[in-house]
């Protein structure tokens, strides 16, 4: 008990720890709110571990001051990071989806710190609309009559059936009652519209007879079709394409709408990927209303992208719901970058990361594994590393099943396991987010750029040597 009181009395003050050395610097970049709580943070659980006597002995003053200094670094880090993906999942929804194109990161930095013509149209000096920015570009790229843009194509799809079927029968095959995401789910997005489900068909097949046989010229308002994106029904199966449900709905005076989710701008299959509807060809086979994300296979910002014929585009831009998904001027800055570069295919495909990574050659990435093997193994005395065939994913659940064969550097981890190295990247200053597989840390150059190469090194330097395991503690 007397060894407490003394070892209590022992414990630094606040002020001598705030003047000293390493914590006098941190004070002119954190605010003093932040080093006094995380200063006495450090120095409660010092009195608390004596008082239950889990501790004999003070630590020096520099350590304490050592362990403060991590608190408030950590405290002080920016809750929304950069981090280097190298999972080799190219769309991967949890860290961001589409990477955007510099063309696109410095449209936003323009747009974002100045004034714009955002709604205000410089021609006759008048209020103009926000959508004008991107509708002639995605008229062109398209084929489409009209177009516009909302927050994402969740409320894309939430606004076109709001506005065009409320009240009314939407027939849609049961094989495409698909869920995305775990939120989007086309039967739940149905019902907030107000259109009311007409599923017809089986899982696995569903003919031309089942639609007919669905259809009531008064109580019917639409045909849905909407993309599997994210998953493949193999097998015994039939469903109806696009140009027989547009035949069938031109019978009828059924509009059709298609949800094709991905956002294809380009023919994936020439680039021997999976076949994925592009917009065009939709639009093409005669689709009225066709909605697809700006931020998957698209490569842009995250948007819900709508194009179609303008008499049902008109009702989308006077519908409530709009007011409620528009998109932010730093969003519209992105997307026209981005869908400029589609006007020359090529380009779009060089720089375009989304498109980039998807289509990288084997022999480009197999160079940047040797780089980044070569780079680790000259900068980490020791390491075992190695470089592994690996497949890729293409991610935001696009393109299920399609491999994107490709490399990644295999580490294995001496003094640590790879479950332990994994999550110290994570959470190092520069997150770094790979896969452990066999014990081995991979990590799958096609995500990573050039530039993020070094940086993937010096956090591995870091995260396998004495730092890395004094953080960890
Ligand atoms: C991804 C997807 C959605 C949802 O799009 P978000 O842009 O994520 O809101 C809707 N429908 C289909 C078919 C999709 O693939």
């Amino acid at each position: 008990m007397s060894i407490n009181q003394s070892l209590l009395r022992q414990i630094p003050k606040v002020d001598e720890l705030l003047e000293s050395d390493g914590l006098r610097t941190l004070r002119e970049t954190v605010p003093h709110s932040v080093l006094m709580e995380q200063v006495r943070a450090v120095l409660d659980e010092l009195r608390g571990q004596i008082l239950r006597e889990e501790r004999q002995q003070l630590p020096s003053l520099e350590e304490i001051v050592e362990i403060a200094a991590g608190l408030i670094r950590r405290s002080s880090q920016k809750s929304l990071r950069r981090v280097i993906n190298a999972t080799g999942v190219v769309l991967h929804t949890n860290l961001g989806r589409a990477r955007l194109c510099a063309q696109a990161a410095q449209a936003v930095g323009e747009i974002a710190d100045g004034y714009s013509n955002l709604e205000y149209n410089l021609a006759v000096g008048k209020r103009g609309s926000r959508y004008d920015h991107v509708e002639e570009i995605l008229c062109k790229l398209t084929g489409a009559e009209s177009a516009m843009v909302v927050n994402n194509n969740a409320a894309a799809v939430l606004l076109i059936l709001s506005a065009m079927t409320r009240g009314k029968e939407v027939v849609i095959s049961r094989g495409e009652l698909v869920e995305i995401g775990g939120s989007f789910r086309v039967p739940d997005i149905m019902e907030q519209s107000g259109g009311i489900l007409k599923e017809v068909g089986t899982t696995n097949k569903t003919h031309l007879r089942d639609y007919v046989a669905a259809i009531d010229p008064d109580r019917t308002g639409a045909l849905l079709k909407v993309h599997t994106s994210n998953y493949r029904i193999l097998g015994f199966t039939e469903s109806v394409g696009l140009p027989q449900l547009v035949e069938l709905g031109r019978q009828y005076g059924l509009p059709v709408i298609y949800d094709v989710g991905s956002g294809a701008l380009l023919d994936f299959s020439a680039c021997g990927l999976s076949d994925e509807p592009t917009v065009v060809q939709s639009i093409k086979e005669g689709a009225d209303v066709v909605s697809f994300s700006g931020d998957k296979l698209l490569g842009g910002p995250q948007a819900g992208i709508i194009v179609g014929k303008k008499e049902y585009l008109d009702l989308m831009k006077r519908h409530p719901l709009t007011r409620a998904f528009r998109v932010d001027k730093m969003t519209l800055a992105a997307l026209e970058e981005t869908l400029r570069l589609y006007l020359d295919e090529e380009r779009a495909k060089r720089e375009i990361p989304t498109l980039r990574m998807l289509l990288a050659p084997e022999e480009e990435l197999l160079e940047r594994a040797e780089y980044l093997c070569g780079l680790l193994q000259q900068t980490i005395p020791g390491i075992c590393a190695s470089i592994e065939h690996e497949n890729g994913q293409v991610g935001g659940g696009s393109m299920p099943g399609q491999l994107l064969p490709g490399y990644a550097v295999a580490v294995s981890p001496t003094d640590c396991s790879a479950a332990q190295l994994e999550k110290r990247l994570r959470e190092w200053d520069t997150p770094l987010v790979g896969r452990i597989a066999h014990d081995r840390f991979l990590l799958d150059v096609r995500t990573m750029e050039p530039a993020e190469l070094e940086p993937a090194a010096a956090a591995l330097r870091a995260c396998l040597g004495r730092q890395g395991r004094e953080g960890q503690a």
